[in-house]
């Protein structure tokens, strides 16, 4: 077992040992946000059909030669097509056709005139403008051919692409398992939300931030409750998570007396692949993996302090969970941000600073959230991003920039449409 690593050692050996899940077929109606865990190729041509991108009529441009707002040239309108017509007559030559939305072109005709500029009197239609070769008609495989790879395995599924399956007749899709955590919190000061906080004892944030963490993510928490300080309910618990693809614990991983966790790991036949991270919040993490089979579940024992476990959470268990659920991307956008004023530190951890983010026109200004203690989990609410200030500095100045991690997608939503 390694200690005293890197950041980037850390994530490293955590990857290293992340396998990607099997997939399970779902029905298309419960696939958004899941991830594709195949390709799809397409069985058709869409459109399938040359049609009508308008309600207007189908000419052969040809015959509208000289047309003009005061010169019209006036058809014979031969036939209708609705949309979803099938057997539609060619279109003969100095003849329109009426065509609406999303019907199929007549052959012969090679270009659609909008209602807007014709004037129909009875059987007979009036143009008023000379139509460019092929205008306002929709051809055939413009959107998709036949064979074309649409989707590729990985893709998180969003409205467009559950959209796209029904189109290509998928109904049922295969998509990636998503990761099962088990998650558990240690500690005698602990109690769930309604219980008895007197004497000083505190509830679990932990449990439920973590949770939320999953399944922000689309990884699905299993909660084994708190376990007191005891190597034994420890035990129990812990062996109670064996049956999920991951466990979360927090807390009871430092060096204190009470801390048994690596103790408790070590007998439940985990092998650790490190504990402590040059990192601040959060040195005391461990991680390692049951069992010798590359099949026990992958355990995090994420530190104690709220802000710890949520920054190790968001550093090392999102990018495995994400890439166990089959995702390609598994890191966060970064932003490059004008630091708001200067940042110190003594050189040897790497810092991620939760920060707020504001758009000064074109760039991007990082603000601290203030007291970045690991006991203060405002700071947490506030962050929109996390700022990293690298293990080896001491000072990032007021004004300088640096990567931000955008832990808030919305931190660029906008007071107005824009439009
Ligand atoms: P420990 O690692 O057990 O020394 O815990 C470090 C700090 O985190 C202590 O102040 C604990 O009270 C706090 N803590 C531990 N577990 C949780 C939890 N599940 N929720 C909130 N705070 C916790
Ligand atoms: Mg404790």
């Amino acid at each position: 077992m390694r200690s005293g690593i890197s950041a980037s050692e850390a994530l490293a050996a955590v990857l290293e040992a992340t396998p990607v899940l099997g997939s399970e077929t779902l029905a298309l109606s419960d696939a958004l946000g899941r991830v594709l865990a195949e390709a799809v190729a397409s069985d058709r041509t869409l459109p399938p059909l040359d049609n009508s991108a308008m309600d207007g009529f189908a000419v052969r441009r040809a015959d509208c030669a000289g047309a003009g707002p005061e010169a019209p040239v006036v058809l014979p309108v031969a036939f209708e097509v609705p949309a979803g017509a099938s057997d539609v007559s060619d279109l003969a030559p100095g003849q329109a056709a009426r065509i609406l939305t999303g019907a199929p072109v007549p052959s012969g005709a090679d270009a659609v005139v909008r209602q807007e500029d014709t004037k129909r009197t009875g059987d007979r239609v009036a143009i008023h403008v000379v139509p460019d070769p092929g205008e306002h008609i929709r051809r055939a495989g413009e959107d998709v051919q036949r064979g074309e790879t649409v989707l590729t395995a990985g893709t998180r599924l969003g409205p467009a692409h559950i959209g796209m399956l029904s189109s290509l007749g998928r109904s049922i899709v295969a998509v990636h398992q998503r990761p099962r955590v088990a998650i558990l919190s240690g500690g005698d000061e602990l109690v769930e939300p309604d219980g008895d906080v007197a004497g000083g004892r505190i509830v679990s944030s932990n449990s439920w931030s973590i949770a939320a963490q999953c399944r922000e993510l689309g990884a699905v928490p299993v909660y084994l409750g708190i376990a007191r300080d005891t190597p034994s309910d420890l035990e129990a618990r812990f062996r109670a998570g064996l049956a999920a693809d991951v466990i979360v614990s927090s807390a009871g991983v430092s060096v204190g007396d009470r801390d048994y966790v690596r103790d408790v790991l070590e007998k439940i036949g985990c092998r650790l692949h490190f504990w402590g991270v040059k990192m601040k919040p959060g040195y005391p993490l461990a991680f390692g993996r049951v069992g010798d089979d590359e099949r026990g579940p992958l355990v995090f024992g994420l530190p104690g302090n709220p802000v710890s476990a949520m920054m190790t959470f968001e550093q090392f268990v999102r990018p495995a969970l994400l890439r166990m659920g089959g995702r390609r991307d598994l890191y966060r956008p970064i932003v490059r941000a004008r630091l708001d004023e200067t940042l110190r530190k003594k050189p040897g951890r790497m810092h991620f600073v939760r920060v707020t983010l504001e758009r000064d026109g074109s760039t991007v200004v990082a603000r601290s959230t203030g007291n970045q203690s690991s006991g203060v989990l405002k700071s947490m609410i506030r962050a929109q991003g996390i700022l990293l200030f690298a293990a080896d500095a001491e000072e990032l100045p007021a004004g300088s920039v640096a990567d931000v991690q955008v832990i808030d997608p919305d931190f660029l939503a906008a007071d107005a449409p824009g439009f």
